[in-house]
């Protein structure tokens, strides 16, 4: 067994850079010995890794040795059933009576061993214990021994720490990180053998351009370093690839030191994310044996799906290993009040989001020493209430029948420095859209496109994914071949996996239309006209619900596109953008021909839904509810199928529907709030009766029906292989748990 392992992490470690942001052509066969996520060898996830449900992470600030109430948080811990934990050991600041020279010890260890003592209790309950260390900083006696361990600006001078004027930062890619960071972990799992080491900010502060890595990277690619953020210019191509390599080197060599030592422990980084995060998911789905969301709370505008927005991007490409999603129990803002305590219902609504799509929940509280306790009596009833029914937390899987694509080399080499307005705004647009809709649904990473990551939904969306490769278009005509649908909006399939423009669309045959060549954009004042199917005269099932409505708005930006192949008569047409002032002027103007506003399509036995325009993007930014309409009417029509779950009454909320060993859950997340798209909550709106239809699972027999927040068990009646009940108010949360039979 450990030789498969070690045979994978060999493999791993020899991947070309190029495979981990892209593959297509050449690099396939060098793709491929990265194992998918859903065959990892059991080794890789055999283990502890998926017994702690419950993780309380508490960091020591320097003067906490000698000054923090030890029994209390053992006390604590054991309160609130935390099955591991992890703990600050050292790095940054040292915890423990370290021998390593450089190796900072805090002023206020003295004979102390303040991380020992506290992970041996954390052992006594039981739980497991990993070592939390943090590379990016270093004190002046470094600067002094090493120079060359420090990262280094545009302009070759040391960087300060903009924080701590005490602190240099470090190179993450030198040997501070590869020498130093490694003698680290090799000390304390050797002296207290840990289950895993977790680091911190390990990736780096930005750009370096230090002397190794003017070096390493000049003997990677030939090239100087980039002094541009274009990814179209070629150094910069280069760094992306180089950088995600050497990081992923320096996980492999942390996670081989480890095993050495402790071969149940692994490296555990702080690290993943979705279409915006830097290492390719699918090669960390690969590499993790579990992993922890670092996604804390909301930060100015955000909606509270962003937390189960993350357990959706981990979960893609670490399929049934266990992940967790870090909570602050403080606010999190740019303004970084780290000893903050945050609201109590914000903090429920954020991890009962997590919960409901998957994450295990986490704490996390730096500094040991209490300013302000009214967080944890929160925590204590959120923690053990997850504890009373945490069997019915053990997901097996998902029965969402629709899947959202998002894309990491579409954020890189085509959105570069604009990815979050270009790649990332288009998703939650129409993942907002999903959730008004009830829909419930999962994040698809777009290197894991195989019939065995794919086949499970009817319908997979494209908000704008721009950058494909050859071999990702054909998997997706492929899904369709099979049966499967496709909704996509924009500049979809334009570019190569490496951002570069096609001459067509890579998906032309599948939507319908080609490239016209150019672009239009920003509109103002544009619409579209709802146009009767003139064979039926009637309006296509795209338009539904839209009543008496002609016309409704238009995007921002519109891509020309010319017809080919056949299909529907489109439902929508537009009206160009005419004159919004002076406003004697605003009326439209007559047009030889109206571009077709959509495309809607049969292929073989499944449906095709192509925007031409930024639908999802302008429903982000504007919240236009026609948008909305437009966006749940297409994946209602290229689904297809009675859905798995239908929620009906009034309100926002998220959804989800699992399936554990024995026994079936709908999670509810009541979302409906003045504070929905930007925290704090102020106090929770609780939500009237919801009419709840849930498909049974087949061959299973239903015993009984429990409400698990209200506590009660309730009435249901079967209909048609549907289990028919109604929910009759939803605080934050509720969790409807269908027992069956064994
Ligand atoms: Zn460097």
């Amino acid at each position: 067994m450990e030789s498969t392992r070690r045979t994978f992490l060999k493999q791993a470690a020899t991947l070309s850079g190029a495979c981990l942001v892209g593959f297509d052509g050449r690099e396939t066969a060098e793709a491929s010995v990265v194992p998918s996520a859903g065959s990892i060898p059991e080794t890789a996830t055999a283990g502890w890794y998926d017994r702690p449900m419950r993780w309380a992470q508490l960091s020591f600030v320097e003067n906490d040795p000698g000054n923090y109430d030890l029994a209390f948080w053992l006390d604590y811990f054991k309160r609130i059933h935390a099955d591991a934990t992890i703990l600050n050991a050292g790095g940054c600041v040292a915890f423990y009576p370290t021998e390593i020279p450089l190796h900072y010890r805090s002023k206020w260890l003295g004979t102390m061993d303040a991380f020992g003592d506290i992970s041996s209790g954390c052992r006594k309950l039981g739980m497991n214990v990993v070592a939390r260390t943090d590379p990016h900083a270093c004190h002046h006696d470094v600067y002094d021994a090493h120079p060359d361990w420090l990262a280094v600006d545009e302009n070759g001078n040391k960087r300060r720490h903009a924080s701590d004027p005490d602190f240099w930062l470090t190179c993450a890619l030198g040997p501070y990180n590869f020498e130093f960071m490694t003698a680290v972990h090799r000390e304390i799992v050797s002296k207290y053998m840990v289950d895993g080491i977790f680091t911190n900010r390990w990736a780096g502060s930005g750009m370096c351009y230090c002397e190794h890595c003017q070096k390493n990277f000049r003997d990677f690619s030939g090239l100087e370093l980039p002094r541009t953020s274009n990814p179209q210019d070629p150094s910069r191509r280069q760094y992306i690839v180089w950088h995600q390599q050497r990081l992923f080197e320096l996980w492999l060599l942390w996670n081989g030191e480890i095993q050495k030592i402790n071969p149940n422990a692994s490296y555990i980084a702080n690290a993943g994310g979705g279409a915006l995060s830097e290492l390719d998911m699918k090669t960390v789905g690969g590499l993790a044996p579990t992993l922890l969301a670092d996604r804390q709370g909301r930060a100015g505008m955000m909606a509270p799906w962003a937390s189960g927005k993350s357990a959706k991007e981990f979960r893609s490409t670490m399929g049934r290993k266990a992940i967790a999603g870090i909570s602050s129990v403080g606010l999190e803002d740019k303004y970084r009040w780290k000893d903050s305590v945050q609201n109590g219902d914000e903090i429920r609504l954020w991890i009962a989001d997590g919960i409901a799509q998957g994450f295990r929940p986490t704490f996390t509280k730096f500094n040991a020493k209490l300013f302000d306790r009214r967080w944890l009596p929160v925590i204590e009833e959120i923690f053990q209430w997850h504890y009373t029914n945490q069997d019915y937390f053990r997901n097996e899987r998902s029965f969402a029948r629709v899947g959202m694509i998002y894309s990491q080399q579409t954020a890189a080499f085509y959105g570069g420095p604009d990815a979050a307005a270009k790649v990332e705004d288009p998703t939650l647009g129409f993942y907002q859209a999903l959730i008004e809709a009830r829909i419930p649904f999962e994040m698809v990473h777009d290197h894991l496109l195989d019939s065995e990551h794919v086949d499970h939904f009817r319908t997979l969306i494209l908000p704008n994914i721009a950058a494909l490769s050859t071999e990702e278009c054909r998997q997706i005509r492929e899904f369709v071949e099979r049966g499967g649908s496709v909704i996509a909006t924009s500049e979809t399939s334009l570019y190569d996996e490496w951002g570069v423009q096609r001459k067509d669309f890579g998906l032309a045959s599948l939507f319908g239309a080609s490239y016209a060549g150019s672009q239009e954009g920003p509109m103002l004042n544009s619409y579209l006209s709802l146009e009767k199917d003139p064979s039926s005269g009637q309006y296509h099932p795209l338009l539904s619900g839209f009543d008496d409505a002609t016309r409704i708005i238009n995007g921002v930006h519109k891509v020309h596109v010319t017809p080919v192949g056949e299909s529907i008569s489109p439902p929508l047409r537009v009206v160009p953008t005419y004159p919004d002032l002076p406003m004697e002027e605003c009326f439209p103007r007559p047009v030889s021909t109206h571009d077709a506003g959509v495309f809607v399509r049969n292929v073989g036995r499944g449906r095709v839904v192509y925007f031409p325009w930024d639908v999802d993007r302008t429903f982000w930014e504007v919240l236009d509810v026609d948008h909305g309409k437009l966006l749940r009417n297409a994946v209602l029509w290229a689904t297809n199928e009675p859905a798995p779950l239908s929620v009906e009454g009034k309100g926002v909320l998220d959804i989800s529907i699992w399936e554990q060993k024995n026994s079936m859950t709908v999670h509810l997340v009541n979302l409906t709030n003045p504070m929905m798209m930007k925290g704090p909550l102020r106090e929770v709106i609780p939500l009237s009766t919801q009419q709840v239809r849930i498909r049974a699972p087949e061959g299973r027999r239903v015993t009984k029906v429990r409400l698990l927040v209200a506590g009660n068990d309730v009435r249901y009646r079967e209909d048609a292989g549907m289990i028919a009940l109604e929910v009759p108010t939803i605080g934050v949360h509720e969790v409807i748990a269908l027992d069956l039979a064994v």
